[in-house]
């Protein structure tokens, strides 16, 4: 099946209060584009070094979220122009990424990543570790970025039960720091959660955010983990 066809079909599995970012890493630019024509806006790289040649390279009203681990060294690249990182693990990150925005003069939204998997590869800050930068003096003075709300990403598994109790804890960790942080802030409203095996389940625990890659390009050919 076609791109064109997977995006549609993609599009009319999710409801409307929920965003698609169409992750195109390793995908070509003709690639990118034929889902471009077909209406797609939102596509989500896991590497800024690829990123930053494709934003370069394709039409400026593409919106790029950064879906994968960022390191402090590759921040420059991205905030210019990045639409929405995702994958916030450490103060020290975003204290580089405030930096940046600062010297862009630009308010860099993120979301906070939180480790949900059971596998010990996956990057994130646990909850406590997501409120004691919250709480830190050096969180509050950051005036260049803006925390839009929170990423995960559940276990690779066939068992959709613990897929769910996954996602359920990411929505709980959602709600409390809305409520403890955020509670005259509009802006913290970002659930990102699901990808191509697991979106249904996302989707149904109270993710407004799905990234997929693999049901909408099929395979990636080359197998290497995602950075
Ligand atoms: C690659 C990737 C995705 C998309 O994965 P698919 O299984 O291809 O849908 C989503 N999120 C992150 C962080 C990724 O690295």
């Amino acid at each position: 099946m076609s791109i064109a066809t997977n995006l549609q079909n993609t599009l009319n599995s999710i409801p409307d209060h929920v965003q698609l970012v169409v992750v195109s890493k390793t995908r070509t630019h003709e690639e990118i584009m034929e889902a471009y024509r077909a209406g797609q806006r939102h596509f989500g790289e896991s590497k800024a070094q690829e990123l930053t040649p494709k934003a370069e390279d394709l039409p400026e009203d593409i919106q790029w979220h950064m879906v994968g681990h960022l390191q402090s060294n590759k921040v420059k690249y991205i905030v210019p122009f990045v639409s929405l990182i995702h994958s916030v693990d450490k103060l020290k990150l975003l204290k580089v990424i405030n930096k940046e925005g600062k010297k862009n003069n630009r308010v860099v939204p993120v979301l906070l990543q939180l480790h949900i998997a059971e596998e010990s590869t996956k990057f994130g800050m646990d909850y406590e570790e997501a409120c004691s930068l919250l709480e830190s003096e050096e969180y509050r003075d950051m005036k260049f970025v803006d925390v839009r709300g929170l990423m995960g990403m559940a276990t690779f598994t066939d068992d959709k039960e613990q897929v769910r109790r996954e996602f359920k804890e990411l929505k709980h960790s959602f709600d409390s720091i809305r409520e403890k942080y955020f509670p005259a802030s509009p802006s913290f409203k970002i659930l990102s959660m699901g990808m191509s095996d697991d979106y249904q389940e996302g989707i149904r625990e109270g993710s407004n955010m799905v990234r997929i890659g693999t049901a909408i390009f099929g395979p990636r050919q080359n197998m290497t983990t995602p950075k």
